[in-house]
């Protein structure tokens, strides 16, 4: 069967970006994904800093360079938003950019231009040239033609949305920024993962980090391959990489996970799956 969804990573990295040589197997660049359909309509998931090499690429590309834009946040946090006033597109007066989000983090609007106000950046977000609109949908799913993403809460400080993706039968789940341990919460992620085709989960901490750093709003690649099994997925992929985790400890990470879940990667930057 060809493919019906089809997914590029352009940031994988949680909290800061780490361009430092040891990590550059993985990427260093913070959360930004590409979505396509067969009939090559484009959806973003997440600013981080990938959204700039994203910009680059759509611009040199002439069926991409003016296209409309539909980009969904998961919430604010500033690796989720710092690659926008980056972003090529955004400056494009021919461009229509449409933000998406979910009634589980804070104002859209306003919490991306609080970035790109006096003193913290010389262009104001209400200047810039793109034909700009704002969709918050709450809890409802959003169709986009033969797209539907579906909104689900995760247990995050300041909140955080993640999103079931689906077209043609086809599903992909992105469930970064969460942390397990909220009895609800983890089985709403439960519910939503069901039968995914692919998992993108937050992966930031070991077992043993995690002792540490509960309550930071992240998670394991424990709790991921529990999700993965219980909810019959079918590709785990490890996401939201740490900071300090250079490409050895996340292979290593990846070997540990692939013991109880075979089919599991860590996202690396550029990599591109299809389902
Ligand atoms: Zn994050
Ligand atoms: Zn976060």
């Amino acid at each position: 069967m060809s493919w019906r969804l089809k997914l590029k990573f352009w940031g994988v990295r949680g909290s800061i970006p780490t361009p430092v040589s040891q990590n550059l197997g993985y990427g260093g660049n913070t959360p930004c994904l590409e979505v396509r359909l067969p009939n090559d309509e484009l959806f973003i998931f997440d600013a981080g800093t990938g959204i700039r090499e994203l910009g680059i690429a759509l611009k040199n590309n002439p069926a991409d360079a003016e296209r409309d834009i539909h980009l969904f946040l998961t919430h604010y946090h500033w690796d989720h938003i710092q690659g926008l006033p980056f972003f090529g597109p955004l400056f494009n007066p021919k461009v229509a950019m449409t933000f998406y989000s979910t009634c589980y983090a804070c104002a859209l609007r306003e919490s991306l231009a609080g970035q790109m106000t006096d003193p913290y950046f010389p262009v104001n977000f209400d200047a810039v040239a793109a034909n700009k609109q704002f969709i918050n949908k709450g809890p409802m799913p959003v169709t986009l033609g033969d797209l539907t993403v579906r909104p689900f809460p995760l247990h995050h400080p300041q909140g955080a949305g993640g999103y079931r993706i689906e077209s043609g039968g086809a599903s992909i789940v992105y469930a970064t920024d969460r942390e397990h341990g909220h009895t609800k919460l983890d089985a709403v992620l439960r519910e939503y993962a069901q039968d995914a085709d692919i998992l993108i989960h937050d992966a930031q901490y070991t077992p043993e980090e995690f002792q540490r750093f509960t309550g930071y709003g992240h998670s394991t690649w424990e709790e991921a391959v529990n999700v993965a099994r219980e909810c019959n997925v079918k590709q785990l992929i490890l996401f939201h990489h740490d900071p300090n985790h250079d490409d050895q400890m996340i292979s290593r990470i990846v070997e540990q996970a692939r013991a109880h879940f075979p089919n599991t990667e860590a996202a690396r930057e550029s990599d591109v799956l299809a389902v």
